[in-house]
């Protein structure tokens, strides 16, 4: 039987997720023995249009991505967005507040003209997607989790619960009691609350969980003198999307 052909493409992005799954070294080697990789640019030479799963890093930030990213759908029989700028447009999404032609000058000084631009978008806003592998950067783990799982043609399991979950578990002291603010009570876990393990609070990068108890949280906001719209601000790093997309 024929290994499945699996292609990694990247559009505006640190190529970071495709580190980390370079880096997984054994278990990446384990894996892709069972398939056949035809496109890699980090990691090989060559390219085949002819693939099963594509996964794609990046989000969507000029027009002209758009072709081929509805060409890299139309080959894949599965189509899998990876990392936080793939999945909710992550930290490409902060321009979208910004004047679009002053963040060209800033960046491309007075060559702007010769670079197009339009409000950064995640996958999803331009191509059905099959399936989310969250976190910036992904946890190399769960790529190779749900990785397995594609293989064996099922549909890999994601947390659906809060990040606070983890995060007393792990014990830390909630850091609105600190007078800080944090994502976690609508965040999708299965990062173990790391950043706030670490000692800061959580961004959200995993996305909002699918039903997020919106009451609790403005309870929670209100309790600490904030609004939704204040939080949603704050951390527009993760959360852009929610905001332009409602
Ligand atoms: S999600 Fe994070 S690691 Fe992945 S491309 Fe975006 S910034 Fe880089
Ligand atoms: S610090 Fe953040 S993640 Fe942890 S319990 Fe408080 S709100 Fe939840
Ligand atoms: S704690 Fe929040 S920001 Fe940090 S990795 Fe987890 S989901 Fe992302």
């Amino acid at each position: 039987m024929d290994k499945p052909r699996v292609a990694f493409f990247d559009f505006a992005s640190c190529e970071g997720d495709q580190l980390q799954i370079v880096n997984l070294e054994e278990d990446l080697l384990k894996v892709v023995g069972a398939v056949d990789v035809v496109s890699f640019r980090e990691a090989m030479k060559g390219h085949s249009d002819n693939y099963d799963i594509a996964f794609v890093e990046g989000s969507i930030t000029r027009r002209s991505d758009e072709p081929r990213l509805l060409e890299i759908r139309k080959n894949a029989k599965i189509l899998v967005a990876i990392g936080a700028c793939a999945t909710i447009g992550g930290v490409n999404l902060l321009k979208n507040f910004q004047d679009l032609e002053s963040v060209r000058k800033f960046v491309y000084g007075d060559k702007f003209f010769q670079y197009e631009t339009y409000p950064a978008r995640p996958i999803k806003a331009v191509v059905p997607v099959d399936l989310e592998i969250h976190q910036c950067p992904i946890n190399r783990d769960e790529f190779v989790m749900a990785f397995k799982a594609l293989l064996m043609g099922k549909k890999p399991e994601f947390p659906n619960y809060p990040v606070c979950e983890d995060c007393k578990k792990a014990e830390n002291i909630c850091v609105f009691e600190m007078g800080m603010t944090c994502m976690g009570p609508v965040t999708r876990a299965g990062c173990g609350a790391c950043c706030v393990v670490e000692g800061s609070v959580c961004w959200g990068c995993r996305g909002f969980i699918d039903h997020p108890n919106a009451d609790s949280e403005r309870e929670v906001l209100a309790k600490y003198g904030l609004s939704v719209g204040d939080i949603l601000k704050k951390f527009r790093l993760y959360t852009g999307f929610s905001e332009v997309s409602k």
